[in-house]
């Protein structure tokens, strides 16, 4: 059983720790939130004083931090992560966070004699909890090999993506997808209905045709045809519209510092920008964007 660093025990990575506990591991961990830590101390955690405390003599450390920001500052600020640990721990970075912050901690990690893969997961809470997460995990072959075990506990599904940063490239790159996606199924549902065709009538068209896509057949966007969709219960997420638009705008900064024309990506990542923040709705889940269509085309 391995000693564990985790560092940033919110509602994702608090569930992931309790895992990783329930397994027989030894966790310490350390959150500026006093409410997140006494959950996974109430689990049989220990509390660590500071992000430092919490990496001493740990031969693997997790992170599950909001932003590249904090991510950065964590690692590489003073008393950070990387000075503090022992050569040769291995780090563990499960934060969604922009593809260059990702490497260049890597980089420091690596010259500095350490491990370390990037691992942004997808599944949300309900993976966390169930230990169901993916992991797209980018790094060296030997750092992945080590971390997989332990990835395990907490994922039903482990894929590594290649060199530093590729894990991220995969997450933000396949919410592109999905956030194009969904407005799509958005703007459809609103035609048929408008034209005449009621949503369950063409849904059972589209979702045995060439539409069909995850944001139709598993998460439809309007309420009925698929009961476990967050539609059926007045959006709540699920996935919220300010993930979403955090991860459309991880996806533009990308496209934008490597030259590649994302058109699509760019107009979702606006539409989810006048959803979340100029109508206020960044708490619910993102299939509610098809509100705003349906309110922009008359009800
Ligand atoms: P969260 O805000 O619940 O948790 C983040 C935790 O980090 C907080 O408890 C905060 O106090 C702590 N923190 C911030 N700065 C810190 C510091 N300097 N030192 C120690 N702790 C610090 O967020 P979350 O929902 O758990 O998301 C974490 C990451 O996972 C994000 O990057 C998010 O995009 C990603 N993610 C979230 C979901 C989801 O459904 N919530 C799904 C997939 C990926």
């Amino acid at each position: 059983m391995a000693k564990i660093g985790f560092v940033g025990v919110g509602n994702m990575g608090g569930p992931m720790a309790i895992n990783l506990i329930k397994a027989g591991h030894e966790v310490t961990c350390y959150d500026l939130s006093s409410a997140a830590v006494d959950k996974v101390v109430g689990a049989g955690g220990k509390a660590a004083s500071s992000a430092t405390d919490a990496v001493d003599r740990k031969e693997i450390v997790i992170t599950m931090l909001p932003k590249g920001d904090h991510v950065r500052a964590v690692y590489l600020g003073e008393d950070g992560l990387i000075q503090a640990a022992e050569e040769g721990t291995l780090f563990i970075d499960s934060s969604t966070i922009d593809v260059a912050t990702a490497r260049d901690v890597a980089k420091v990690a690596h010259d500095a004699g350490m491990m370390m893969i990037d691992a942004p997961v997808s599944g949300g809470v309900g993976g966390a909890e169930g230990g169901t997460l993916t992991f797209m995990c980018g790094g060296p072959e030997a750092a992945f090999e080590k971390a997989k075990p332990i990835l395990d506990v907490m994922g039903g599904k482990i894929v590594h993506a290649g060199g530093a940063g590729n894990g991220q490239v995969a997450k933000i790159c396949n919410n592109m997808v999905l956030g194009i996606s969904m407005l799509a199924a958005g703007e459809a549902f609103t035609l048929a209905e408008k034209l005449g065709l009621d949503a369950q009538t063409f849904f059972d068209i589209v979702s045995t045709s060439s539409g069909y896509c995850w944001s139709i057949n598993v998460y439809c966007p309007v309420p009925g045809p698929v009961p476990t969709s967050p539609a059926n219960r007045d959006y709540q997420p699920g996935f919220s519209a300010e993930n979403m638009l955090k991860d459309l705008r991880l996806s533009q900064q990308a496209a934008e510092q490597s030259g590649v024309d994302t058109h699509m990506g760019h107009e979702a990542m606006e539409l989810y920008e006048r959803f979340a923040e100029a109508m206020n709705q960044g708490g619910k889940d993102f299939s509610g964007i098809i509100r705003m269509i349906q309110e922009k085309s008359g009800g």
